[in-house]
């Protein structure tokens, strides 16, 4: 929807809009937002909405914290009733720093970074994420316990299915949202789930999976669930990723289709493929970025291992549909839903264009089970959080993408994270060691 500013003001007026919602992502992919009265309305269409910026991830060490927030109008709505009953309008921000420029350290300017230098190659990019979460109850204060709200498993039908009631009620708010809406269903894992909307640009994607998230918690959160989107809250059980269908296009055409090519893939979609593969270990930082991300990176938890592509193998990072055609594209599976989707596409849009620019090769399609076949030949994804950030500390592709300010925030705090981490003694090292 392409609104103007008249526009938006019409419609907030008609409405008898009371509030209106400024809504940003800090570094660790934390929504953000700060609430105004409608009398602060046209100050607010007029980019003068200032804030203190000093305490909010990956904003916070310069010396001039006032920012702006500048809304996208694009992003204008009003909340559906049935998460929010007081009419409130909300919109996305850029963030602007006081002389006027976009703020370098904004996830949403790295994302359209990416965006513009696709651009300039003559591509657009289209992406379908797939964000899985879990359902967990709560006690009587209103915390999650560590108890899931069924013992459904992949596709099962209710009674077994107890999430079916919250989904729905998640797709309608979607659909008043404006989404459009596709499957949901439940996961492999007890009391996982899994609700699928349309693939859309790179921007509008990463906005529609801050504004799915928000929203999961918010509806599970009226049917007392907590919902969580942490990659494996369960130990032994499969865990959440967030897999993002990719596809290129050119002059309105698909760039990954190719009638002419034997399996129907062109020499464009390999080299995209062989970029992400090339630089998988620092794109992790990334698109699994914290400590609890390398514990569902296992084997036998359809969750990848390998930095390989295939055709239908689960194991590989990559993975090809059947689909040929426009609907030509890839699944990259690795990411988890904790990462900030503005990072995450950005990194692997540019490391795909980085593949094309030097006509990398990803070499031929796996064929094998890489969960069972030891082969040393093929890489790994990072088995740990510190192993990720320093492939990141080490491409420059990647930093260059994700730009100074942002690279080295980024990398000082995940590291900081993982040192944290390391420094707990865990039960298991309890139940093992004692003994000794
Ligand atoms: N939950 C699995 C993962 O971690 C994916 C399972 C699926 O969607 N088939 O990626
Ligand atoms: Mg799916
Ligand atoms: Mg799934
Ligand atoms: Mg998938």
């Amino acid at each position: 929807m392409s609104y103007t500013k008249e526009g938006v003001k019409q419609e907030m007026l008609d409405n008898k809009v009371e509030f209106i919602l400024l809504e940003f992502t800090d570094m660790l992919g934390y929504t953000k937002n700060v609430e105004l009265p409608i009398e602060e309305m046209d100050s607010i269409l007029d980019n003068e909405a200032m804030f203190d910026s000093s305490s909010i991830s990956g904003f916070s060490d310069i010396q001039e914290s006032d920012m702006y927030l500048v809304p996208d109008l694009n992003t204008f709505k009003i909340l559906p009733n049935k998460i929010d009953e007081d009419r409130t309008a909300r919109f996305i921000c850029d963030i602007y720093t006081p002389d006027g420029t976009p703020f370098e350290g904004d996830p949403r300017q790295i994302l359209k970074r990416a965006v513009q230098k696709a651009e300039d190659m003559g591509y657009s990019v289209n992406v379908g994420p797939e964000p899985e979460f879990f359902l967990f109850k709560l006690c009587e204060d209103g915390y999650p316990i560590r108890q899931r709200n069924d013992r459904g498993g992949y596709f099962d039908a209710s009674p077994k299915d107890k999430g079916d009631k919250v989904r729905r009620d998640i797709v309608r708010v979607l659909k008043d949202f404006g989404f459009e809406m596709e499957a949901n269903h439940h996961e492999v894992a007890q009391g996982q789930h899994e609700i699928n909307f349309r693939f859309d640009d790179l921007l509008t994607t990463a906005d529609n999976i801050q504004t799915f998230k928000n929203v999961v918690k918010d509806v599970a959160s009226n049917h007392d669930f907590h919902a969580t989107f942490m990659p494996k809250p369960i130990a032994g059980a499969n865990g959440s990723g967030m897999h993002a269908h990719l596809s290129l296009f050119k002059d309105g055409e698909s760039a990954f289709a190719d009638e002419n090519a034997e399996d129907g893939i062109s020499q464009t979609m390999k080299h995209f493929m062989a970029g992400i593969l090339h630089h998988a270990s620092g794109i992790s930082a990334i698109t699994n970025p914290s400590v609890n991300s390398y514990k569902r990176l296992v084997p036998g938890y359809e969750a990848p291992v390998s930095v390989a592509w295939s055709h239908s193998n689960r194991s590989c990072m990559i993975r090809v549909p059947s689909t040929r055609g426009k609907g030509t594209r890839f699944e990259v599976r690795n990411p988890d839903p904790t990462a900030n989707p503005y990072l995450a596409l950005a990194v692997l849009i540019h490391a795909g264009l980085e593949g094309i620019r030097q006509e990398l090769d990803p070499g031929a399609a796996e064929t094998r089970n890489l969960y069972e076949v030891v082969d040393e030949t093929v890489p790994t994804l990072p088995t740990n959080l510190k192993e990720a950030v320093h492939a990141l500390s080490k491409d420059s592709v990647l930093m260059n993408a994700l730009g100074d300010h942002t690279s080295s925030i980024f990398i000082e705090e995940k590291l900081a994270e993982w040192t944290e981490y390391s420094l707990q003694v865990s039960q298991w090292e309890i139940d093992h060691y004692m003994n000794h």
